[in-house]
């Protein structure tokens, strides 16, 4: 096998291609925030599609997701009380861009649902909402929440199969090895114009490309081993099948979060003696989604 510019046999896990760069090599966030940073770690990027991947994956990935214990080793948060406190500003953005004329009386399934902050607010307008989710703490607690649980997604198929309305996955395919098959099993789910809402974290992030070097050690997760932007996230949907493919964006952060990145270093918010208004951050966000270098991709798809 022919090397490439590293001289090792890596591929690109999008396109195939050897054409592989670094782009980052240091310390990276282990969980998080606050969690510590482990070295060892590289991001490789793909000089043809841009697609960006950690140089490996936590061991024993299975039980990263399935157990409790191994969350807690990386530092990543399973009280469902304190998630959801984390979690909930998010949800405004996302209900906002779905659109609840498109979730009700609709068979809703959800990727990747974590504690359920999405589907448990959808209830009452969906027909029926269906839970894919690795986590048993989470989905116990979904299956008291009265969702239908399947721990991965070929489970789900055998019942479902061409037979959901709306498929979302948020914060979800960044940490997936096999993001094609997942991708494509979210399409086999959907029935025929069914919609698929996808968001994770944007590669070509207004901070990552501001302050790089204090940013990038947070930004890159030993748990996230998938970086996407517009280009390879559409090249992903369009091969799997999907047409109709947007991409937009939403930015969860303001811009107190910006200038803390810029004089410390650091995640927060800068204390600022600048009133900005509600009017300014929502005029803010939208310039920085519509300039496409918001913090997550949001995308729509149809099959
Ligand atoms: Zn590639």
């Amino acid at each position: 096998m022919k090397d490439n510019l590293l001289g090792e046999n890596i591929r690109c896990r999008l396109c195939e291609d050897n054409n592989i760069h670094e782009i980052y090599s240091g310390p990276i966030r282990s969980g998080g925030i606050g969690s510590e940073f482990k070295d060892g770690y590289k991001v490789f990027q793909c000089g043809s599609c841009d697609f960006a991947f950690l140089n490996k994956f936590p061991e024993d990935i299975q039980n990263f997701y399935e157990s409790n214990s191994y969350r807690e080793n990386f530092d990543y948060q399973i009280d469902i009380k304190s998630m959801q406190n984390k979690f909930d500003p998010d949800l405004k953005g996302r209900i906002g861009r779905i659109g609840i004329e498109n979730l009700r009386k609709k068979i809703v399934a959800d990727f990747g649902a974590g504690p359920g902050i999405f589907i448990d607010s959808i209830t009452s307008v969906a027909d029926k909402t269906i839970v894919v989710e690795p986590s048993q703490i989470y989905r116990k607690y979904l299956l008291g929440r009265g969702h239908e649980c399947y721990s991965y997604a070929d489970e789900m198929l055998s019942i479902y199969a061409h037979q959901i309305d709306v498929a979302v996955s948020f914060d979800t395919i960044e940490h997936i090895p096999d993001f094609r098959e997942f991708s494509s099993q979210i399409y086999n789910s959907l029935k025929p114009e069914g919609l698929f809402y996808l968001s994770m974290p944007n590669l070509d992030d207004l901070v990552r490309a501001i302050c790089p070097s204090d940013y990038e050690p947070f930004y890159f997760q030993i748990a996230h081993i998938n970086y996407f932007n517009k280009k390879t996230s559409t090249r992903l949907l369009s091969e799997i099948g999907f047409k109709d493919i947007q991409v937009d964006y939403i930015h969860k952060y303001d811009i107190e979060n910006i200038f803390q990145w810029i004089k410390y270093g650091k995640p927060g918010s800068f204390k600022s003696k600048i009133k900005f208004d509600r009017i300014f951050h929502t005029h803010f966000n939208a310039e920085i989604e519509r300039l496409g270098v918001a913090s997550h991709l949001f995308i729509t798809a149809k099959k």
